[in-house]
């Protein structure tokens, strides 16, 4: 009798399976190829083969890119100089921004590196948001800087400057966002991380020294009074990329080449943060 019952189990087993035999099983696996790809059965029904782009470094990872001030800035001052709520004080919307004594405008240097950073964490796998896509508009105002990063949650966002300093004074300084009750606890001490990061590599790639003319803690100035930063919800620093007012930064921000090599720095202490 135990023999019986277990034979109708086994038949009863085999019977109510729902899945058939696939005419296809056998011992090799019929999915998955030596490379990981999908193994085309040649029946037809397999989705043809996309190309996609090999995974990058930088994947997963959203960056906000804010080019300081804007083109056309000094035509509207009625916009710029609205006083806004920056996050514990009023400050204007936004500014014009300073220039070198031959006319390179500082909203033009910080749109120019900001692009050249963008298509490097692009080409490493990032998402880029840049918070204007031109230098011919005004503004946008502190709060849509910083919001830019903060309604996607950004990795990580940077403000690109250049000083415009002491004529005799020379170098590049990071600020990062001193803590300010209600606003900055959670990002101070991720942003000195990014800040400490993009000072090593922007120093190295730049050739830059830090600043002379500004008091830093090892070229990291930590400020309470700046709106892009006070306002941001994910890890930011601002770099003021060189001083406009020297003739010997000026000449070094005024030069294409320098500037990818600049913004190659940039990108660099961006992905160590991240990765
Ligand atoms: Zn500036």
């Amino acid at each position: 009798m135990p023999a019986i019952v277990l034979a109708l189990l086994l038949a009863g087993c085999a019977n109510t399976s729902e899945d058939p035999p696939s005419p296809s099983t056998g011992d090799q696996p019929d999915t998955v190829d030596a490379d990981g790809e999908q193994d085309p059965r040649g029946d037809g029904t397999d989705e043809p083969e996309e190309p996609t782009d090999p995974p990058g470094p930088l994947d997963g990872f959203t960056v906000v890119i804010d080019p300081g001030h804007n083109g056309a800035n000094h035509t509207a001052p009625d916009v710029i100089n609205e006083q806004i709520d920056a996050g514990g004080l009023m400050k204007n919307c936004d500014t014009v921004g300073a220039s070198t004594d031959d006319g390179y405008a500082e909203h033009e240097f910080n749109f120019d590196l900001a692009t050249e950073l963008r298509d490097l964490l692009e080409a490493d796998g990032a998402e880029v948001v840049l918070t204007r896509e031109d230098n011919d508009g005004v503004g946008p105002c502190l709060p849509d800087r910083a919001g830019a990063a903060n309604d996607i949650d950004a990795d990580a966002a940077i403000s690109l400057h250049a000083d415009g300093g002491p004529p005799s004074g020379r170098g590049f300084h990071i600020i990062a966002p001193a803590e300010v009750s209600g606003h900055t606890e959670d990002i101070v001490e991720p942003s000195r991380d990014l800040g400490e990061s993009v000072r090593d590599s922007y120093a190295e790639a730049a050739d830059m020294a830090i600043s002379d003319y500004i008091s830093t803690e090892d070229g990291i100035h930590v400020r309470d009074d700046l709106g892009g930063l006070n306002l941001s919800t994910v890890p930011k620093v601002f770099l003021e990329a060189g001083n406009m007012r020297n003739a010997e930064d000026a000449a070094l921000l005024s030069d294409p080449d320098w500037r990818e090599d600049a913004a190659a720095g940039v990108a660099e202490g961006i992905a160590a943060f991240l990765e």
